[in-house]
């Protein structure tokens, strides 16, 4: 066939095509995903996001433009989450919404609650199949019920979900015997060594419990559906993809980087949450610096430091010499508005130098839903693409989130990484011992929600590491060259786009 009418041919299938989307409710999950729904919007999917209540006031903001660019074929549908048959406050929708780190399993768990409603939608809508997030295992089975594939989206890359794959078959961790030594992951090309200490603790001591149950079949769960929609590009991690595919038997498609489905600021911007800061402002204060030459500091949107931490930041910050955009996120008692880590003066010796994000009005608290128990989430929220899609970033401290992460490599920006929790770890090997574009920070313990400590010297250390002389110089080189092959990737032609054609194609048949 010539390109002209495998496009016609393309045309038809996915015209009539309707795939639902159902993200996890978090934004590191809700972002690709609703980016994914808009993508295939763009190829002529009808697309239906189901969401809850509360998310789907900020996702309808993200797919407003689409919307009309893309024939009305992008819509949300709603089901509602018991927050309170769960034990959780009313309006607790989203991940970054837990009121406590002890709600974290109670809010994983009840998830479990929204197959009913789910189902009852498919039954009524009657779709040709179901992308949804890898923490809904029970997705698989529901689209069964009514003869469609699921697909399953984890919200990760190649390299990393072949390690964890590689690390749930063989258990290497068992066999060391101190936090200090080190251990490869077998069949996991590229000899990639790791330290216990930078796994879930449960793995180690096989502890078992309501939440390590749930991530179990949710692990399990991904083998058996019908295949793996990944947010990378192949150009990226060929060996990995090659490997996950052939070494691993996963059927995946590659339809990445999702982020570059959004064309213009308002897009861009629109992403997660509002900014708690206006773009415009942000972007003017770049324009006043030099190419490369601020730090962008930001980890994503369930991390949460303590005051502690933060001083270690701001007084490294401060000895690094550079100038930065810092993202701060600080839970605090309700009523407690004393910024605890703020050291003293260091805004008036940052005018100039420092742009501090952070969110002190409730804005967070969308939909009016004010008082979420006992705790408030004073959670500042950058315009993150944007930011780092500016000349003037030189660099990016990550907490390694798999979207942080593909983000920064479509910028062309260098990292310091900085792992906490989940499969972060991982992310950090690829990024500073495989892509070579990152130094790590040197944080070596695995904990939900504040990470290992990490100490002023060691951010001095890791900012200076990456912003100035050669090896800076060497490694935002070849980020660059990766952000050139990420773009490639999307356009007619592209690996990604090629990819998604392949699995549209693939979807349409099944449905004949
Ligand atoms: N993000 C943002 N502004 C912020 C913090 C995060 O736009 O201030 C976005 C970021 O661009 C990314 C997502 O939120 O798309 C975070 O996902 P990631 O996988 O990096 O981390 P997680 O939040 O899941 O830990």
């Amino acid at each position: 066939l010539t390109h002209e009418s495998q496009t016609e041919n393309m045309g038809r299938e996915s015209s009539s095509l309707h795939i639902f989307f159902f993200p996890f409710l978090s934004h590191g999950h809700m972002i690709p995903m609703v980016d994914m729904a808009k993508l295939f919007a763009s190829r002529g999917v009808k697309s239906t996001i189901v969401t809850t209540p509360v998310n789907a006031s900020l996702i309808s903001k993200a797919i407003g433009k689409s919307k009309t660019h893309n024939n009305n074929n992008i819509h949300i549908e709603t089901i509602e989450f018991p927050c309170s048959k769960a034990g959780l406050p009313e309006g607790c929708e989203n991940g970054d919404l837990i009121p406590s780190p002890d709600k974290f399993p109670v809010f994983f768990i009840a998830t479990r609650l929204l197959q009913e409603p789910f189902e009852k939608l498919l039954l009524q809508h009657k779709p040709d199949c179901v992308i949804a997030d890898v923490f809904f295992p029970w997705a698989t089975d529901s689209a069964s019920m009514v003869g469609i594939p699921r697909l399953v989206f984890n919200g990760t890359g190649f390299f990393s979900m072949c390690a964890l794959e590689c690390m749930r078959l063989y258990e290497p961790q068992k066999n060391v015997s101190s936090d200090s030594e080190p251990f490869v992951i077998p069949n996991l090309p590229g000899e990639i060594k790791m330290l216990r200490t930078q796994l879930p603790p449960a793995s180690i001591t096989g502890e078992t419990n309501p939440l390590t149950e749930f991530f179990k079949e949710a692990n399990e769960s991904e083998g058996k559906c019908y295949g793996v929609v990944v947010n990378s590009f192949y150009e990226l991690e060929s060996v990995y993809a090659d490997y996950s595919r052939n070494g691993l038997g996963r059927k995946a498609w590659h339809i990445g980087p999702l982020s570059l489905c959004n064309k213009d600021t308002e897009e861009k911007s629109q992403r997660g949450k509002d900014a708690s800061i206006d773009e415009n402002e942000c972007l003017k204060w770049l324009d006043t610096k030099k190419p490369n030459s601020v730090v962008y500091i930001c980890f994503g949107s369930i991390a949460n430091f303590e005051d502690s931490q933060l001083r270690e930041i701001a007084l490294g910050l401060e000895a690094s010499g550079q100038d930065f955009i810092w993202v701060v996120k600080n839970n605090k008692k309700e009523g407690e508005a004393k910024e605890e880590w703020l050291l003293e003066g260091f805004e008036k010796r940052m005018e100039g130098t420092g742009l501090i994000i952070r969110g002190w009005a409730p804005q967070v608290l969308i939909l009016g839903h004010q008082a979420i128990g006992a705790f408030v989430t004073h959670c500042g929220w950058a315009p993150q693409v944007l930011i780092l899609e500016h000349q003037a970033i030189g660099a990016f401290v990550t907490h390694c989130g798999w979207n942080s992460t593909l983000e920064a490599v479509t910028a062309g920006v260098p990292m310091v990484t900085w792992p906490i929790a989940a499969e972060q770890f991982y992310n950090e090997k690829l990024v500073t011992e495989i892509l070579k574009i990152g130094v790590p920070i040197g944080a070596k313990k695995w904990l939900r929600l504040i990470g290992d400590t990490v100490k002023w010297e060691a951010v001095e250390k890791g900012v200076k590491k990456i912003m100035v002389g050669e090896e800076a110089e060497e490694m935002r080189n070849k980020a660059k060259v990766l952000s050139q092959l990420a773009k490639s990737a999307v356009e007619k032609g592209g690996s990604s786009y090629s990819d998604l054609d392949a699995l549209i194609v693939e979807l349409a048949s099944h449905k004949h």
